[in-house]
């Protein structure tokens, strides 16, 4: 398949940290892939927390940038005897998202299945790969476990709860408000916990529902949950701390875990999903479970590649209204 790449291309650039409006739309060229990189045309973009961290500096990153990880699109060019062709539609967890055209390393995309709508593919990459990470790889859920998932109706915690329910755990989620608990339990959770109720009677009640403390507790919230995740995991229990909603995790002394000999992982994807094998092994691990029926997507809204759209999906984000996936529309 030939088929004409333009110079330029529209992209989200931030060019020094700050609030939502220091995104920016540009022309910029079009990236040219490195000899172990594709080339693939952008038609959905994923929204993502982590867009936070890195444009406020929370991470690091070298300016200006383009935004955005996770996108689904057609692949344009590949690397020589690549086993995916030009034409073929991927998902992928590539960096500059927020783009016409991106490139991507090879060993980090996977095909999209025709049985798998495009919108919902964006939700296997970064967030799906989290997720499936999480349960297998942080703490390998098993059939019967009490699971607890924090934040359980975003875009992670939907994804976990599923995962959790279809590896035949028992699942307790905390969300802030009363529709987010109705679409965590319609999404297959056993029980749901408002995190603005007082937090003795959340610990009680984990404790008594998980019959004296949950297995794993999954925790993209940070700082605002991190005492009380040691009051509801059990003993010899694994405290999964993935993200800083609520602000970054403070130091700990390793005593802490001593009392009931707990155990501490902060992993992120890439950490616990790195070679080309393992990236192969969940991409292919997560189409299974969707074929499966283990797996459903919830849109909760689409954005332009616009400066105005991807700033206020920022907003949206942080500001605790959302729920499941969030996406940017970058071409049909
Ligand atoms: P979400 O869609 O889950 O949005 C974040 C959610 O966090 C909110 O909806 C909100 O749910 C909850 N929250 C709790 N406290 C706050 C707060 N003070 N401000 C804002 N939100 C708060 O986002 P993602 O699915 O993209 O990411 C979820 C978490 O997972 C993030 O922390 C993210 O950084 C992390 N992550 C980590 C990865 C890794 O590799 N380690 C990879 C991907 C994501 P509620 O109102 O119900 O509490």
């Amino acid at each position: 398949m030939s088929v004409q790449i333009p110079k330029t291309m529209k992209a989200i650039q931030v060019d020094a940290p700050g609030g939502p409006e220091v995104n920016v739309l540009r022309e910029i060229p079009v990236p040219t892939p490195k000899e172990d990189e594709v080339l693939i045309k952008v038609q959905w973009s994923g929204v993502n927390y982590i867009d936070n961290y890195f444009r406020t500096g929370l991470y690091p990153k070298e300016y200006p940038y383009t935004v955005g990880i996770d996108v689904v699109g057609t692949l344009i060019t590949t690397p020589p005897n690549f086993h995916l062709k030009p034409g073929q539609r991927v998902f992928s967890p590539a960096s500059a998202a927020f783009a016409e055209y991106t490139v991507a390393a090879s060993n980090r995309v996977a095909l999209l299945p025709d049985d798998i709508d495009a919108k919902d593919g964006v939700s296997l990459a970064t967030q799906g790969l989290t997720a499936i990470g999480q349960s297998k790889e942080s703490y390998e859920v098993k059939k019967g476990d009490w699971v607890l998932v924090r934040a359980a109706a975003g875009g992670v915690g939907l994804l976990l709860v599923q995962i959790a329910k279809y590896l035949g755990a028992n699942v307790i989620g905390t969300v802030s408000s009363e529709s987010k608990a109705e679409l965590v339990k319609q999404n297959g959770a056993d029980h749901v916990l408002l995190s603005t109720a007082d937090s003795a009677e959340n610990v009680a009640e984990i404790n008594k529902l998980s019959g004296g403390g949950v297995q794993v507790v999954y925790d993209g919230v940070g700082k605002d949950t991190w005492e009380e995740n040691f009051e509801v995991v059990r003993r010899k229990g694994t405290i999964v701390t993935f993200g800083n909603a609520s602000g970054a995790v403070p130091p700990f002394a390793p005593l802490k875990l001593t009392p009931k000999a707990l155990k501490v992982t902060r992993p992120s994807v890439f950490s616990l999903i790195n070679t080309a094998e393992e990236f192969e092994y969940y991409t292919s691990e997560l189409v299974k479970i969707v074929r499966d029926g283990g797996l459903k997507f919830a849109v909760h809204k689409v954005y332009e590649l616009t400066a105005e759209d991807v700033a206020q999906a920022q907003r949206d984000i942080s500001g605790r209204g959302t729920t499941g996936k969030l996406l940017v529309h970058v071409s049909d």
